[in-house]
Formats: structure tokens, C-alpha cells, sequence
């Protein structure tokens, strides 16, 4: 009964983790789980007023397949007031998260064997999309001393005649790592000398940038506009992962292409989530900064403690709510138990088993070396996990 397409999509790498933190969990044993990709706060209040009032105004129907004109004229307006940009509301579709945006944009643009540049570390959905929209993601491993950012030279290498985009994440899931515009501007020198290789850049992270102003490709080489597809979404700035709702903008001709695509499919995202978007637009982005800085304090602590830990190698990162410590100094130790600690997957159910820690081991993000702690947790939480991972990597030997 399952297609071939099914049976190649690779299941969450991240379930293992999860699962055996359920179990143990139910066993009565204390988990501390650093392993979530979402805010620790609550939807803004103004936000889930607005949406509240959508329901009590009956605001229940289908919306316009793309989105109502309301919030894409907000988004339009958002785009241009944040982010420099131009794009009309007609260009710009509203999606179910932004995954559902980059998995159409990438079934708009991918034929059969098409290659897909994706820097790893990566977010584990984008290869398994480009693989469901019939392409070949094509990884290219960063180094920890680079801050896991791509440079423009491994782009060159990188590309060739059937490359047909490029997938670019700043901030980064899961490195916390931001492309500078010096390093963009690199990297659109040489798409420039290839001008058949699309860009697909994926800022949902944007609100969290702690080190300067976000800043994205189209900034440094508006010149690329007319091969680029911008994916954003409200999961991440303002603690919406559940509204499911995020966008794509790009080109006419493709966001017209997109359209078709999910009109076919799901039709536009739940009425009264676009509604609390366009309140979130239209707001101020007080919230936004006070979560922002509370990320922040949160970055500073865990990325000091972790410094701390002998042989554990980790850069402060500018964005998101990641850190992607280097924990190779400890693959190919034993336990205590006799057993053998070859990746980082066995690294992290180790430290699930033993200490109660959950954490994400690089393997899944295409970085064998790493291992990514989202550090949107409470602080005492945080103190806990590096008490236990400290402990836990001590008696490896
Ligand atoms: N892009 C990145 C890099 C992410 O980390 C996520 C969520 O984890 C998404 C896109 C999609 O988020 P959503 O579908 O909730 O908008």
C-alpha cells in the first residue's frame, strides 16, 4: 500500500530521543528536556485577543486560498517596515507554518533529479521535502571553526548543471549561527555567475537576532529578487508554533504556481489564525523584544556553562534559540556500563538514559559532531541540564 515516495522519507530522527524520554518519563524518572523547537512562552495577549474577537464575530468561513487581503497586505506592509522589502500582496501566499510554505514552494520548483544546496547543519525537514518534491538534496558540511556558515567558495564547488536551488537558513536551526552581509555578499557574487540556481531563504528566526539587525539575502543582492522565494512565518518571533501559520513571497509567475499547488491541497490556513497574524503585524513588537531578551540572558548562561566543560567546544550564536556545542572530544569513549559511545546519537541516549537529559544529536542535522539544546527553558531547568551533562560526560572515559 505505500509509495515509494513514503517509504523514502526518512522518519524524525528526533523520535528516538522523544520516545525514550516518554517511556522514562513514565517510569517516574525526572526528564529535562532540551530538545524542543519552540518558545517556552505564551502567544502574545493583544494577539489572542484578536483572535477571539475573529470567533465572536463569526469570522468562521474558507478564506481566499492565498490568504485574506488583510494579512498579506500586512505582511506586504511588515516587509517593507522590517525588512526592506518589496513585494505586493498579490505575491505573497499565507500558509499553514512556514513548512507548508517551503514544502509547495519546493514542489512549484522541483523536476525529477533537480539538486538542492543544503549547508549542514540543517533543519532535518529540508532535505526530506526536497526528496518528496522528486529532487536530491545535495549537503555541504560546514566547520564548527567557521560558525557552521557556508562560504561562498563551497557554494562554487557545490554547484553543477543540475543544481536548482539553494536553501539558506539565517539565524540557523540548529546552530544558532547568522550569515553577516559580508558573507551574503559572497555568496550572491557567486549565484550571480549562475544564474540558474534559485535561492530559497527560509528567516523564520528573524525576530531573534541578538547580535546586530537580521539580515538576509535580498538586503545585500536585491538583485536576485527575481529568483528568490522569502519563507517566514509567526511560530518562532511571536510563540505561535500551534496557530500554524507562516508565508512565501517571491515572483509573480511562481507564488501564481504555489497558489495552484495549495489550492489543490489544503486551501488557505485556519480563519482565525490569519486573524491573530495580521494583529501580530500590526502590533508593536514589544513582546517580541521582551522574549528576546530573556533568550538572550538564557543564550549567555548556557553557552558559558558549557564553555566550562572540558572538551566540550561551543561558539556564542547571534540568533534563534539554539546552541550546537562540538562534543566530538567524547565520541569513541566507554561508559561506566562498558558500553561504547560511537555517535552522537549514542552520546544523547546515553545522557537521556543516565542523566535524564534530552537533547538532539547532530546526526540528525547532518553534523556528526554536534548536538543541539534549545535553551527555551526555564533558567533553573537550564542550570539542572548543565549540572547533568556535566556529570554525565565526566564519567565517560
Ligand atoms: N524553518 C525552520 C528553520 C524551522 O526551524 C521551522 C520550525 O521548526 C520552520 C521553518 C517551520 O515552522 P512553522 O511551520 O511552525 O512555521
Amino acid at each position: 500500500m505505500i509509495s515509494n515516495r513514503a517509504q523514502a522519507v526518512a522518519p524524525s530522527a528526533t523520535l528516538k530521543i522523544s520516545s525514550k524520554a516518554k517511556e522514562l518519563k513514565r517510569q517516574g524518572k525526572s526528564i529535562i528536556s532540551l530538545s524542543a523547537g519552540e518558545p517556552d512562552f505564551k502567544t502574545p495577549e493583544h494577539i489572542c485577543d484578536a483572535a477571539i474577537q475573529a470567533i465572536k464575530d463569526g469570522f468562521h468561513g474558507y478564506t481566499m486560498n492565498t490568504g485574506t487581503p488583510e494579512l498579506r497586505e500586512s505582511i506586504s506592509i511588515k516587509l517593507q517596515r522590517d525588512n526592506d522589502l518589496s513585494y505586493d500582496p498579490s505575491q505573497i501566499i499565507c500558509t499553514n507554518g512556514g513548512k507548508q510554505a517551503l514544502g509547495f514552494s519546493l514542489l512549484a520548483m522541483l523536476n525529477e533529479g533537480d539538486e538542492v544546496i543544503i549547508p549542514a547543519p540543517f533543519w532535518v525537514s529540508y532535505p526530506e521535502m526536497v526528496k518528496m518534491a522528486d529532487g536530491t538534496p545535495v549537503t555541504v558540511r560546514t566547520s564548527f571553526e567557521n560558525n557552521y556558515r557556508m562560504s561562498a567558495e563551497q557554494l562554487e564547488e557545490a554547484i553543477t548543471d543540475s543544481t536548482k536551488a539553494l536553501i539558506l537558513c539565517s539565524p540557523s536551526n540548529p546552530s544558532g549561527t547568522c550569515y553577516t552581509a559580508k558573507e551574503l555578499e559572497a555568496i550572491a557574487e557567486v549565484l550571480r555567475d549562475h544564474p540558474e540556481v534559485n535561492i530559497i531563504t527560509d528567516e523564520i528566526y528573524e525576530y531573534i537576532v541578538f547580535d546586530g539587525d537580521h539580515v538576509g539575502i535580498l538586503n545585500v543582492a536585491p538583485d536576485l529578487k527575481d529568483r528568490t522565494v522569502y519563507i517566514n512565518g509567526f511560530s518562532k518571533g511571536f510563540a505561535m508554533t500551534g496557530w500554524r501559520l507562516g508565508y512565501m513571497a517571491g515572483p509573480q509567475e511562481f507564488v501564481d504556481a504555489v497558489a495552484k499547488i495549495q489550492s489543490q491541497e489544503t486551501s488557505a490556513p485556519s480563519c482565525i489564525s490569519q486573524k491573530a497574524g495580521e494583529a501580530a503585524y500590526r502590533g508593536d513588537l514589544s513582546a517580541v523584544n521582551k522574549m528576546k531578551a530573556s533568550f538572550k540572558k538564557r543564550r549567555d548562561f548556557i553557552v558559558e556553562r558549557l564553555s566550562a566543560i572540558d572538551g566540550v567546544k561551543c561558539f556564542k550564536p547571534s540568533g534563534a534559540f539554539y546552541v550546537f556545542p562540538d562534543i566530538s572530544h567524547y565520541l569513541g569513549t566507554t561508559t561506566k556500563g562498558g558500553d561504547s559511545i560511537k555517535t552522537s546519537t549514542d552520546l544523547c541516549l546515553y545522557l537521556i538514559e543516565e542523566q535524564g537529559l534530552a537533547a538532539v544529536p547532530g546526526d540528525a542535522f547532518g553534523e556528526p559532531n554536534g548536538m543541539r539544546l534549545s535553551y527555551a527553558s526555564a533558567m533553573e531547568d537550564l542550570e539542572e541540564a548543565m549540572d547533568r551533562l556535566a556529570n554525565g560526560l565526566a564519567d565517560l572515559a
